[in-house]
């Protein structure tokens, strides 16, 4: 039986660990932090359960959705319970409220409310969407692979709809921007800018189509749900799906070095000494992370590891988690973005804020009458140290966040009975990341995402510092890519066939 060792627990560390698991082999996950799923990781502090990270996922509660982690968990035999809603959103500019819908003519008639050209506008951008993420419906996530056996795959079990997708090659190789170029009315310019940042941290002219199609078309097509428990509950399936096929998970267990010998990794040293060996070591930490601290430096080529030393990092955050009072909210919807500034860049620290009140869908989440409430902006890491400064400047940079919830709950101030304020540092404490990084800032057709490969024979990568980058389904894809690059050919086609019959 072949043996990996994978390092971290975020959701591309066990989507490759779990469907390794189903392959048959033998897999321990070696997690760093008490809690499993890094950015993804949820928490309780008196009686409040809170998401640390995303709380805005789509297609769990489908079968037929295109999110590589609903094909992961279903092959796992796992499913996550979910609860659909609509409007997903509501984006406060500083002139008005803008709801936005899944539903197609309920976003439609929002937008024309707006400016009618607009709502023109955005029609055909949708069409071209919606054109490429049917394209991309007929070939699932889970039969790729990042190895040379990918075109032959392709070739041999894909044709029509590789053919199907040619025409529009160039749209899958293309920056959001470039499917804009017609797009004259600035209101909407700024919203699609929005959408982009909201997805990979960069606006239309660094987010890659193919990320934008499918969201869009999950959205549309499929359902934006969220998983009843938190994005824990995601973990917890993963998880299960991982122990069911005879998968381990270790937590506390902080992986220190990756063992090389002779051009192979061989296995990892854990922080307390213990010495663990598998044919295959695939590590979930980041690049700057898996590169600088867990290799030695010249376990690779000089030129390569100062390239990947080099690749730009996105700001960290400033984290706001809240136990409030409920009492009089009745209609709070549960995710907000709030812009303060329209003559500031959306991107700028501060001036772009989320709000996510995950309790409005699962009442569970929060004591009776309460809500948990989690809202973060982006925020650099350079300058922050715990110093005495430390508590005031927590303080000050938290502001924004509070600013942005008064906004969907005026008097939120009265109400808090909990609070707790995260900054740059406490985002790299917790996910063990670089800086605390949301992930690289590869703006599209500046570079792509490093595949799953490394110069080092039997050390592979998953999570969001690889392809195809970061997100949710994006990580969770980027766990497919590594376990199939792993196996044979005809055992991921078995397990798309039994995909298709689920
Ligand atoms: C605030 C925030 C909000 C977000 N919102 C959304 C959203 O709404 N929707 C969405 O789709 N995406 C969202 N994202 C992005 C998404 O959550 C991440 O891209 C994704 O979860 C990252 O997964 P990953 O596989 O890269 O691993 P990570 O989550 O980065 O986890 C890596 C794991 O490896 C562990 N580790 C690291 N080093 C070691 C070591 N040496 N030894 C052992 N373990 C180690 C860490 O402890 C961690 O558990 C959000 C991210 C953040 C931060």
């Amino acid at each position: 039986m072949r043996s990996a060792i994978v390092i971290g627990s975020g959701i591309g560390g066990l989507t490759a660990a779990a469907l390794l698991a189903r392959y048959g082999w033998h897999v321990i996950v070696c997690e760093s932090h008490a809690i499993p799923g890094g950015a993804a990781h949820s928490f309780s502090r008196q009686g409040f359960h809170f998401d640390s990270g995303p709380s805005f996922y789509c297609g769990l509660s489908d079968r037929h959705s295109l999110n590589p982690l609903t094909q992961v968990l279903q092959v796992l035999g796992e499913s996550v319970p979910a609860i659909v809603y609509d409007p997903l959103g509501h984006y406060h500019f500083p002139d008005g409220v803008f709801p936005v819908y899944s539903d197609r003519d309920h976003y439609h008639r929002a937008v024309a409310a707006i400016d009618a050209q607009a709502a023109v506008e955005l029609e055909r951008l949708e069409q071209r969407l919606l054109s490429l993420y049917e394209g991309l419906r007929g070939i699932p996530t889970l039969a790729l692979r990042s190895d040379w056996q990918l075109l032959p795959t392709l070739l041999t079990q894909y044709l029509p709809q590789v053919l199907r997708l040619l025409p529009q090659v160039g749209v899958v190789q293309g920056a959001m921007a470039d499917l804009m170029r017609d797009l004259h009315n600035p209101w909407l310019r700024r919203l699609i800018d929005l959408e982009c940042f909201l997805l990979s941290g960069l606006k239309a002219e660094g987010t890659v189509a193919p990320e934008m199609a499918f969201m869009f078309g999950e959205r549309s097509r499929s359902v934006v749900d969220y998983p009843i428990g938190g994005s824990g509950a995601i973990i917890d399936a993963l998880i299960r799906g991982l122990e069911r096929w005879g998968g381990k998970l270790r937590l506390n267990a902080h992986v220190e070095q990756i063992l090389v010998e002779g051009q192979r990794a061989v296995g990892v040293k854990l922080k307390r000494g213990e010495t663990l060996r598998a044919d295959v070591v695939i590590s979930n930490a980041t690049v700057w992370d898996t590169y600088d601290t867990l290799l030695q430096p010249n376990d690779l080529p000089t030129e390569y590891r100062q390239r990947s030393l080099a690749t730009p990092a996105i700001h960290s955050f400033m984290h706001l988690h809240l136990g409030i009072r409920a009492e009089g909210l009745d209609g709070l919807t549960g995710h907000h973005v709030v812009v303060h500034d329209s003559e500031r860049d959306i991107t700028e620290s501060g001036n772009t804020c989320m709000i996510s009140i995950p309790s409005v869908w699962d009442a569970q989440l929060a004591p009776a009458d309460h809500h948990v409430v989690h809202a973060y902006t982006l925020e650099p890491f350079a300058g922050w140290q715990r110093d005495d400064q430390y508590p005031q400047r927590k303080q000050e940079r938290a502001q924004p966040l509070f600013q942005a919830l008064e906004k969907v709950i005026p008097d939120v101030r009265d109400r808090i009975v909990l609070e707790l304020i995260g900054t740059p540092l406490t985002h790299a404490h917790y996910v063990r990341c670089y800086q605390g990084t949301y992930g690289p800032a590869i703006a599209a057709k500046q570079g792509m995402f490093p595949s799953c490969q490394t110069p080092i024979q039997a050390l592979y990568r998953v999570g969001n510092t690889t392809l195809p980058g970061i997100g949710v389904p994006a990580v969770a894809a980027s766990g497919i890519l590594c376990a199939n690059t792993l196996v044979k050919p005809h055992q991921t086609a078995e397990l798309v066939k039994l995909l298709a019959s689920s």
